[in-house]
C-alpha cells in the first residue's frame, strides 16, 4: 500500500508511511474493528484553519483516501462563546480546497446533546458521576496538585438518586450559571491530575450556533470528544501529543458507559512553523488587534492566508507529507514550506516578464513609430504551454537593479558601454544615463542590434539576459512583496508576540508587466522571471486593476540576508 524513502519516508507521490499507518496496518491484519478503518478531522469553529490543522487533515483525510476509508468532518462546537458560522464555512471551504472529501454530512459534537445527556444519566445511574455543589474555588483548591492528592467532595457519596435529580434541575434551568457541575467519581488521588473527578458538564447560559437556547448545561471537550468518536464509528482518533494526558479519561468515559464502539486515541506531534505561530489564539489577537487584514491575510499561516497568497493544494500536502507524522516535538523550516511551493509551481506556472522597479529605456536607433509582436515561450521546458505575444517598442522599461554604471565580470546585467541580451528580443547596447536632480537614473539611451533576434551577435560575447516591458504597452501593477510575519523564530515563546513583528512583512510597489497579465483570472500563480512567483489577489485583482502577490521568491532568500 505505501511505499517507502528511507530519508523522509515519503515518496514522489507522497503516500507517506508512519508509525499510525503501522497501527493501523496491524489493526486491519488483526481483524480489529472488523478490518475497518474510519478517522475524523474535529475543528473547533472558534477561528480559521493554520497549517498546523493542515497537517492534521492531510493525516486523517490522507488515511482515509488511502484505505479506501471515510473520514468524517466534524465540529467540536461546545463552546459557543467563541464559535461562529463563518468560521465553521471557512473551514469547510479550506478542507475542500485542499482536495479532501468528508464522509455524509458535516457532524457537530452539538448533534450528540442528548446521547451525550443520556451518557451523563446513565454514568450518575451508574454510580459513576455525581453533582457536586462546592463552590469553584473550592473544587479547584480540593483538587490538589501533583505534590499533593486532592480531597474528596463533600457530595461525592450522595445517592445517585439525589445527584440525578439536580442534574435533570441543572437542565431544567432551575439553577444559576455555575452553581453545580456533573463530575465523574474516579480518584482523587489520581497522579494525573485530569483523573480527579473531572467535570462533566456546566451551567452556562450560552446562545449556541445550532440548538440555540435549547440548552443550558454544556458537556465539557474530554466527556464530548470521546463519545462523539464512538456514536460515528470511529475506529483510530489521531490528535496531537498534548492530548496525551487526556487518554486515560478518553478511555475511562467509554469504558464506564454503553459506548456502541471504542476508538483508538493516537498522539502524534504538532506541526510549529518557524517564524510564525500556528496557535488559533494567538492569531485571533492578530486579528482583533489590526495588526493583519484579517484571517486570509497572505502573510498568516492560515490556509486562507496561504491560498490567498498563491500556495497551491498540492504545495501544503506535499509540505505536510514532507515534514512527516510522528512523536518528536520539533520545529519546521519555512524553507521547506517554500520549496514545496516552488517545486509545483515551477511545472505549472507560465513565464511572464515583469518589471518591478521600471527603469525607462529608449532604443535610439529604433524607428519612433515602428512596432513588433515578438512572442515568448510560456514555459521554457513545456512547450504545450504554448507561446504569447509581446509588443516591442522604442521605449521599454527594465529594471533598476539591472544597469550599472561599472561593474566586475560577475555582474551580467546591463553596464555602460555594455550589451545585453533583452529576454525573447534583441541585444542592447547601454550608451547614455541620464539622471535625475538625486543622482538616480532616470531613463537610459541604448541601440539594438537588429540582427539579434533569436540569433547571437557576430565575433562578441554578450553578458546576460534580462527582462523588459514595452513602455506602452505594459500595464501598471500594485505588487505586494510579503517577508516573514515575525522576525525571531519563536514568536509564540514572546511575552508579548506582537512585539516580534517583522515591519518589512509587507511591502507594497507599482510594477509595470506585461500586457497579457491583465487578463489572469484572480488566483492565477505566474512566474515573472527572474523575480518569483506571483499570484493574483483572490479578491482585488481586476483587468483594470492588476494586483499580484508574491507567493515565493525563487530561490530561498531569507538565509542569505
Ligand atoms: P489551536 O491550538 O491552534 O487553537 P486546536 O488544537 O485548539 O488548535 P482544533 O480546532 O481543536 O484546534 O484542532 C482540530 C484538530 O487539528 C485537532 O485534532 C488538533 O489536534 C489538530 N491540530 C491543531 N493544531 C495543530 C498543529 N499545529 N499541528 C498538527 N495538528 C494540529
Ligand atoms: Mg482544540
Amino acid at each position: 500500500m505505501s511505499e517507502t524513502k528511507s530519508t523522509d519516508n515519503t515518496t514522489e507521490n507522497s503516500t507517506p508511511t508512519n508509525f499510525i499507518r503501522n497501527i493501523i496496518n496491524k489493526d486491519i491484519a488483526e481483524g480489529k474493528n472488523d478490518g475497518k478503518v474510519h478517522t475524523r478531522f474535529p475543528p473547533e469553529p472558534n477561528g480559521y484553519l493554520h497549517v498546523g490543522h493542515a497537517k492534521s487533515i492531510c493525516l486523517n483525510f490522507g488515511i482515509a483516501e488511502d484505505y479506501q476509508a471515510p473520514c468524517n468532518l466534524r465540529f467540536d462546537d461546545t463552546n459557543p462563546e467563541k464559535e461562529s458560522e463563518e468560521f465553521a464555512r471557512s473551514i469547510q471551504e479550506d478542507v475542500s480546497w485542499l482536495g479532501f472529501e468528508w464522509e455524509g454530512d458535516v457532524h457537530h459534537a452539538s448533534d450528540y446533546f442528548d446521547d451525550l445527556y443520556n451518557f451523563a444519566e446513565e454514568l450518575i445511574e451508574k454510580g459513576k458521576a455525581y453533582v457536586d455543589e462546592q463552590p469553584a474555588e473550592d473544587i479547584a483548591k480540593n483538587r490538589g496538585n501533583f505534590q499533593e492528592p486532592g480531597k474528596e467532595s463533600p457530595y461525592r457519596d450522595r445517592p445517585a438518586e439525589e445527584s440525578l435529580e439536580q442534574f435533570r434541575k441543572m437542565k431544567a434551568g432551575e439553577y444559576p450559571d455555575g452553581q453545580m457541575v456533573l463530575r465523574a467519581k474516579i480518584d482523587m488521588s489520581h497522579p494525573n491530575m485530569l483523573m480527579r473527578d473531572p467535570v462533566l458538564y456546566r451551567i452556562r447560559r450560552l446562545h449556541h450556533i445550532r440548538t440555540g437556547d435549547k440548552w443550558c448545561i454544556y458537556p465539557m471537550y474530554d466527556f464530548t470528544h470521546c463519545i462523539s468518536d464512538s456514536l460515528e464509528g470511529i475506529t483510530h482518533s489521531l490528535c496531537t501529543l498534548e492530548f496525551e494526558v487526556n487518554r486515560p479519561l478518553y478511555d475511562w468515559v467509554l469504558d464506564n458507559i454503553s459506548a456502541p464502539c471504542h476508538p483508538q486515541q493516537i498522539e502524534f506531534s504538532r506541526l510549529n512553523l518557524a517564524y510564525t505561530i500556528t496557535s488559533k489564539r494567538k492569531l485571533t489577537q492578530l486579528v482583533e488587534s489590526g495588526k493583519v487584514d484579517g484571517w486570509d491575510d497572505p502573510r498568516m499561516p492560515t490556509i486562507a492566508g496561504m491560498r490567498r497568497r498563491g500556495f497551491t493544494p498540492k504545495s501544503i500536502r506535499d509540505f505536510c507529507a514532507a515534514v512527516g507524522i510522528s512523536k518528536v516535538n520539533s520545529v519546521t523550516d519555512m524553507i521547506l514550506l517554500e520549496d514545496a511551493a516552488r517545486n509545483d509551481l515551477n511545472d505549472t506556472t507560465e513565464r511572464r516578464m515583469a518589471v518591478l522597479d521600471p527603469i525607462k529605456v529608449i532604443i535610439t536607433n529604433y524607428p519612433e513609430d515602428k512596432e513588433e509582436t515578438l512572442q515568448g515561450m510560456n514555459h521554457p521546458k513545456i512547450e504545450d504551454m504554448g507561446t504569447r505575444d509581446l509588443p516591442f517598442t522604442r521605449e521599454l522599461y527594465i529594471d533598476r537593479a539591472d544597469y550599472r554604471e561599472s561593474a566586475n565580470k560577475k555582474y551580467k546585467r546591463l553596464v555602460k558601454d555594455g550589451e545585453v541580451r533583452l529576454r525573447n528580443a534583441y541585444v542592447i547596447k547601454a550608451n547614455d544615463a541620464v539622471l535625475d536632480e538625486n543622482g538616480e537614473v532616470k531613463e537610459l539611451h541604448c541601440t539594438y542590434d537588429p540582427d539579434t533576434l533569436g540569433k547571437n551577435p557576430e565575433g562578441r560575447k554578450v553578458r546576460g539576459v534580462i527582462h523588459w516591458v514595452s513602455a506602452k504597452y505594459a500595464k501598471e501593477a500594485t505588487v505586494r512583496l510579503y517577508d516573514r510575519l515575525f522576525n525571531v523564530p519563536n514568536p509564540g515563546a514572546m511575552d508579548d508576540f506582537h512585539d516580534a513583528l517583522n515591519p518589512e512583512s509587507l511591502k507594497v510597489i507599482k510594477a509595470m508587466v506585461e500586457p497579457s497579465l491583465a487578463d489572469a483570472k484572480p488566483e492565477t500563480c505566474f512566474q515573472f522571471e527572474r523575480e518569483g512567483y506571483f499570484t493574483a489577489d483572490r479578491y482585488e485583482h481586476s483587468a483594470d486593476k492588476l494586483v499580484y502577490n508574491r507567493t515565493v521568491t525563487l530561490r530561498d532568500s531569507w538565509s542569505d540576508k
